[in-house]
This record gives C-alpha cells, structure tokens and sequence, in this order.
C-alpha cells in the first residue's frame, strides 16, 4: 500500500526531520531483514541468533539511552523504531524492549559505575544479551509477593528461587534478577555463566514464537556484594523499569496494527467475490474505516505520551492509558484484519493473526489489561481495588 494510504491524518507532519529519518531506517531494516522470513521464524519457534549483533549495529538497544554506547535519542524516537519492530512482529520488538528497557535500563538507571561500565556498552552493541527476571511461577501480577531471596553470606551475596516467563532467559550473558533481602526488594546484576544459575525455555508455545522465553532457576547462586544494584530500593525499582517498557509497547501495538491494516487493504483490493474486489462491499469498507480510526487514535495517543516523555515526563497511570488501550485495539484490528482475509488469513503467509497471537502475549505481559483498569481505576477514585 502507497504509505499515505496508511497516515491519513498526516501524522507524519507531526515528527522531526531526525525522527522520521530513525523511523525509516528501522522500517528499512524490518523489510529487508525480517518481513521475509518471520513467517518461517515463528512456524519454527526461533529467530537467528545473529540478530542481536545486526540489532546492535542498527543501534536500537537502549537507543533512548545517555552515554555508554548507547545512542541517546528522544523517547518519540525510540518509540517509532518500536513501532517499525512490531510491524515485523511483536517477537522482535520484545528482544528489544526486554534489553533495552529491563536490562539495560536497569542497570542504567540503578547500577553502581562500574555495573554500567561492564554490561552497558556490550548490551548497546548487541554483543551481550540482557533479560529481566521479576516475575514467578505463584507471583505475575503481583510481584510484591515475590520468593526468590537474596541473603548475606559474609561479604557476599546468596540467591536461591526460580523465574518465569522470562524473555531472552536462555540467551541471555547478564540478567537483572529482582529477589527479597532482609532490607526488602533489591536488583542483581547476575552473570548468567555463575554456578547455580540455570535456563530452560517454555516450549509449545502459541504466541511470541519468534521470541525466547525462559524459566530460570538460582541455585545456590554466589555473587559478590557490588551484584546488588545501589539505587534501587524496594518494588518501584522494577516498576520503574516496566514503565519504560511499556511505553515501548504503546508504540508498537500500533505498528503491528498498521502491518495488520496494510495486509487487509492490499487483499481486499486484490480479492474478487460476487464479481467485485471485496474491497468495494460496504461492510468491508466499514471494517477498514473502523480500523484506521482507532490506529490514528492510537498512533496520536503514543506521540502524545512521547512528547510528554521528552518534555518532562510522563506518569504511570497515563502509560496505563497508553498500554490498555493501544494494545487492545491492535488486538481488535489483528482480529478483524484476519476476517478480510478469509481462508488466506490462516496461514504464516499473511500476518494478521501471526500479529493477534503474539499480541495476546502482548495483553499479558507488563500489566494485564486488568492490572492497568485497576491502575486507572485508583487515579480516578483514589481507592486502590487490587486486593
Ligand atoms: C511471552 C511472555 C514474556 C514475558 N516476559 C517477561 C520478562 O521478560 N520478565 C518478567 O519478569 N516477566 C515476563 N513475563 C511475565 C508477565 O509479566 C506475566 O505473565 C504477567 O505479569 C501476568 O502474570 P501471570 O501470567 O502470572 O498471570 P496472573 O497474575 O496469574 O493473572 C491471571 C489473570 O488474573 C487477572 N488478575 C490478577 N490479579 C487481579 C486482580 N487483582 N484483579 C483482577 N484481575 C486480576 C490478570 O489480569 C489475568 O487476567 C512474560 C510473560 C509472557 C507471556
């Protein structure tokens, strides 16, 4: 599809010369290198171990980022290329969320000089692998109640529990393992080669395929006492983190969504029934027109958080607003998308329900669509309804 079919509204005239230019890059990448073979990727249940580097090279790990290699673009930015990722799949854009977000993010956020100095530059370069371990097999959207343990050993540290649902666990150098002290809640810096630290992937999965996840077993795993990240303190450290990934997210929903619209509108125009392309039914018409409002809707809503990102900040309940909905609705379009496209839409060959399976991976992770109703349901009311 011509691509002003697809920004209507001309959202484009609302970017910077600079960010129109990443976004086009990474949307060059996503053509020339995933959109050819995601299809296979996800039957298979991989993605080629050597895209790490190419993603490294591309510069889009921790690409929001000051300093340590890292590019240290504006958040917009880094939310377009999001976006660029996600229409190649949601798979893709979760390895970048998870290391530049979690990971790394954490470790530039709370990190001591010399964790940053470590990991940073080698995670920005695609050299290093990073993943994020909060989540528990009895403690998801709750991660306050989270088991793991960190206990001191003389001057060391001693962590002991298991992880799940961990993405890039397997693949992963460096993990940032959130676990209990005695002082509550705190980040480690875990070298995955440390004895006692075990990976194993979830398998027969039906969404995410071109995506590792991991469970991850600490077993006795001895750490030196500067693996604890000094500046974070308790759950908001984690919760800190999430935002930024979240944010990304809000991003990408919609580039899945747009690759979704694209897929349909270049079919319905293709596809002839009862003697007319389907395109030219009116309730296929009104099918794309609904879509393309809530992909405009969605895509100002993103900038609309970006711009408030980069010009002070933006809150956690208005991410919320941003996660719920974009990821809802790309969902909705997915779905719908997949209707256009009849038989055809059942196979890898077309993407929309490649994209609406890995979205309801999407809808789980970094808070529910539950857990952000009760995020804006306690800013609205004041009364927190979690328990
Ligand atoms: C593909 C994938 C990748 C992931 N990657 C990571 C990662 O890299 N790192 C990491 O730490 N975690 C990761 N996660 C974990 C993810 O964040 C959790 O799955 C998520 O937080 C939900 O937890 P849960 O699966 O245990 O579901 P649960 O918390 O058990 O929730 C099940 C259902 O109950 C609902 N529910 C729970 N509490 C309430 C309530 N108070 N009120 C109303 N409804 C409620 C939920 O909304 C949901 O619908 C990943 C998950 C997936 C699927």
């Amino acid at each position: 599809m011509p691509q002003h079919v697809l920004d209507l509204l001309t959202v484009d005239a609302l970017l910077t010369e600079e960010e129109r230019a990443i976004r086009d890059t990474v949307r060059a990448f996503v053509d020339k290198r995933v959109r050819p073979e995601i299809g296979q990727w996800f039957e298979d249940g991989t993605s080629p171990k050597e895209l790490a580097g190419e993603l490294g090279e591309l510069g889009v790990f921790g690409m929001h980022l000051e300093g340590y290699g890292c590019a240290g673009t504006n958040a917009v930015s880094y939310g377009l290329a999001c976006m660029e990722l996600e229409a190649g799949d949601s798979g893709l854009r979760s390895m970048v969320s998870v290391q530049g977000s979690l990971s790394m993010y954490s470790i530039w956020k709370y990190g001591s000089e010399e964790q940053k100095q470590e990991w940073l530059p080698q995670l920005a370069a695609g050299l290093a692998i990073g993943c994020f371990g909060l989540t528990e097999p009895d403690f998801g959207s709750n991660p306050s109640g989270l088991r793991t343990t960190a206990v001191r050993r003389g001057g060391d540290w001693v962590l002991n529990g298991s992880k799940m649902w961990i993405t890039n666990g397997s693949a992963a150098a460096v993990a940032t393992i959130w676990a209990r002290t005695d002082e509550g809640i705190r980040g480690f810096v875990v070298p995955t080669a440390t004895p006692g630290f075990t990976a194993t992937d979830v398998h027969h999965k039906l969404s995410l395929r071109a995506s590792i996840t991991s469970a991850i077993y600490l077993d006795d795993v001895l750490l030196p006492a500067d693996a604890m990240l000094p500046r974070a303190q308790g759950l908001s450290g984690p919760l800190g983190c999430l935002s930024e990934a979240r944010f990304g997210i809000i991003f990408g929903a919609m580039g899945a969504a747009r690759d979704c619209l694209d897929s349909a509108l270049g079919y319905a125009t293709s596809r002839v029934q009862f003697d007319k392309p389907i395109a030219a039914f009116q309730l296929t018409q009104a099918k794309l027109a609904d879509m393309s409002v809530e992909l405009y809707k969605g895509v100002l809503l993103a900038l609309h958080l970006g711009r408030l990102k980069d010009n002070g900040g933006v809150r956690p309940e208005q991410i919320s607003i941003g996660k719920l909905n974009n990821v809802r609705e790309a969902i909705e379009i997915a779905r719908t998308c997949r209707t256009i496209l009849g038989g055809s839409g059942i196979t890898t060959e077309y993407s929309p329900l490649r994209h609406a399976s890995n979205l309801e991976s999407v809808l789980t992770y970094e808070g529910t669509s539950e857990v952000h109703q009760l995020a804006l349901g306690q800013a609205l009311t004041g009364i927190s309804a979690y328990r």
